[in-house]
């Protein structure tokens, strides 16, 4: 049994007796001498062994699990380890027990290695990758994370009450996982991809607030920052407008934000509508870090006229950034990778113009006359060493591309500090968007209240109602999402018909939530967020799967257990279904 974790012991220690148990991260075979770096969750403590009188210590390789006993002694002042916590004491060891051998390891797991395994490796073998200080970090810090958002939600009066995983198929927006049942032949449940209708039920219940950390599926092509499996933290509350939704939830986050990063200075999170972050900024998730704003080109920016190269296209808008001193960052090569990207994203050409001290360069065939250069210099506040992109397209699509312009602008001139925290309300989404087949669909999803003053619109022009819908960003990622619901069964009714459900669709998907919000319903409101992607985010990572125990591969696979996997026939048969794909 271990007297000490293996981050505490000081120099006040010293003389002590203390039995230390680890994982031995580093061993140093001096041959009359061995010395272990012995490891667990809190920290590392350097034990001495003399092979003489301990003969096991020559044979102790990284990664066993030892015990050992022994006398904590003082390391001389100008040998004090800077590396580690413990680094004023080392503990000579007068006994050492082996309690478990480690297996050759298939990468190394302490840190100070260059040999870094690739992502099959390390999946395969996960509990060991956890093993290694940097994930282990991550994992410790969204423990703390969820720690501190538990505290103030109950602090703020919300409920912790868990919905069922066994759901069932509801056109909410993603691709589901489904469940078959054994009991109820030939019938499925669908895993939640939200607990929405339950937190609504909820509220119709009358808990008031409600909030739940909790998983959620969806079947989706997997990315950087998606898996099948997620952590939502999720939260309702009622009798509320959005402004007090809003109020509530940012109080939270600071608060949480001041625990958490210690010099962490609070201000009000930036607000913007859809239409103003997508004006300026060509995306509804902009990453406020850097500025790069985008401004509309017209006849009058053109003293002379627009040059032919920029109205030959069909599709007439011109939009421009001004990015500041890279002019002569940008190559041929580099300008034709940023064309690519533009085009790839929808838009018609992207031009470019060096603003320099004499003659702009530009790939504007004729070049701009000194006259346009003069007013341009003014309207985008031009300095010599500027560079301007102008992007050539229709909108909307205009500006997403250019706000993809913007995003790769912002990494290659490195504006993207990690450690800077740019956070943003959106609002006043549209309702409804057309969906790659070209039908109506939820922005956010079918519960989501439209603004009071656009409830006409909805059976008659239901693109041009905005909903009482709000994202919550940072850094550019979407990181919570969220609105006031639809209390009324009859505005339930008429989103789901313009949505294009049949009156029997809506009978059996949702027939039960139009019977509770007929028995007296409070308004109400609220908000998830990916706490994934918010984890990620404040730790510094770029992908999910740094925060994440336990996660999936791209293709949806966990290397470690191998699943998903095959099942026989007979073990599908009582489920009442057949594989069309034969088992290997
Ligand atoms: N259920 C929504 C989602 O998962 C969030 C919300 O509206 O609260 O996106």
């Amino acid at each position: 049994m271990r007297s000490h974790r293996l981050h505490s012991l000081r120099r006040q220690d010293v003389g002590k007796t203390v039995e230390l148990n680890g994982w031995a991260n580093k061993v140093r075979n001096l041959g009359k001498m061995v010395f272990v770096d012995l490891r667990d969750r809190w920290g590392i403590t350097q034990v001495v062994l003399d092979p003489a009188t301990i003969p096991i210590a020559s044979q102790l390789r990284a990664e066993w699990v030892i015990a050992i006993s022994g006398e904590v002694i003082a390391r001389p002042t100008n040998m004090v380890r800077k590396d580690i916590a413990t680094g004023e004491i080392e503990v000579s060891a007068t006994t050492c027990q082996v309690i478990s051998e480690a297996a050759e390891l298939p990468f190394p797991i302490a840190d100070g290695s260059k040999i870094e395994p690739s992502d099959t490796t390390r999946f395969t073998y996960r509990y060991l990758d956890l093993r290694r200080a940097k994930l282990k970090e991550n994992i410790i810090a969204r423990s703390t994370l969820t720690r501190l958002f538990r505290q103030e939600f109950e602090n703020h009066d919300f409920l912790d009450i868990e919905t069922p995983m066994l759901y069932k198929s509801t056109p909410e927006g993603a691709q589901e996982f489904i469940v078959p049942s054994r009991v109820q032949a030939g019938n499925f449940y669908a895993l939640p991809q939200s607990p929405q209708v339950f937190k609504q039920l909820l509220m119709i219940a009358g808990f008031d607030r409600y909030y739940q950390i909790v998983k959620t599926f969806r079947d989706e092509d997997l990315r950087a920052d998606r898996q099948p499996e997620f952590t939502q933290i999720d939260c309702e509350m009622s009798f509320v407008d959005q402004e007090q939704v809003l109020e509530t939830i940012e109080a939270i986050v600071q608060k949480v934000l001041q625990q958490y990063l210690p010099d962490y200075q609070p201000t009000p999170f930036m607000r913007l509508t859809y239409d103003d972050a997508m004006q300026h900024y060509g995306s509804d998730k902009p990453d406020l870090r850097y500025d790069l704003r985008l401004h509309r080109l017209d006849a009058k920016d053109f003293v002379d006229g627009i040059p032919d190269a920029l109205v030959a296209e069909e599709a007439g808008e011109l939009v421009v950034i001004a990015a500041r001193s890279c002019a002569e960052k940008y190559s041929r090569k580099r300008l034709d990778a940023l064309q690519s990207l533009f085009m790839q994203a929808g838009g018609k050409r992207l031009a470019w113009c060096k603003v320099l001290a004499d003659e702009w360069k530009t790939s504007i065939r004729g070049g701009i006359s000194a006259a346009t250069q003069a007013v341009l210099r003014t309207k985008l506040a031009l300095q010599t060493g500027d560079m301007l992109f102008i992007g050539l397209g229709a909108s909307p699509v205009l500006l997403t591309a250019m706000g993809t312009v913007r995003q790769h602008l912002a990494v290659e001139l490195e504006l993207t500090d990690p450690s800077q925290f740019k956070w943003a309300w959106i609002t006043d989404f549209p309702l409804f968007e057309r969906n790659d087949a070209g039908e109506l669909a939820s922005m956010h999803h079918p519960f989501t209240m439209p603004r009071e003053q656009d409830l006409p619109l909805l059976g008659v022009q239901p693109l041009e109602a905005k909903a009482q819908a709000h994202d919550l960003v940072l850094n550019g990622v979407e990181v919570a999402g969220g609105s006031i619901r639809i209390h009324r069964p009859d505005v339930q009714a008429q989103v789901f018909t313009a949505l294009g459900l049949s009156q029997q669709e809506i009978d059996s998907k949702f027939g039960f939530l139009l019977q509770a919000l007929r028995y007296g319903t409070p308004p109400h409101g609220g908000i998830a967020f990916g706490f994934d992607r918010l984890v990620m985010l404040l730790t510094g990572n770029s992908s999910i799967r740094e925060v994440i125990a336990f996660p999936k591969t791209y293709k949806g696979t966990c290397l470690m257990t191998s699943s998903p996997s095959p099942l026989a026939q007979e073990l599908l048969a009582p489920y009442h279904i057949k594989s069309l794909v034969k088992p290997p």
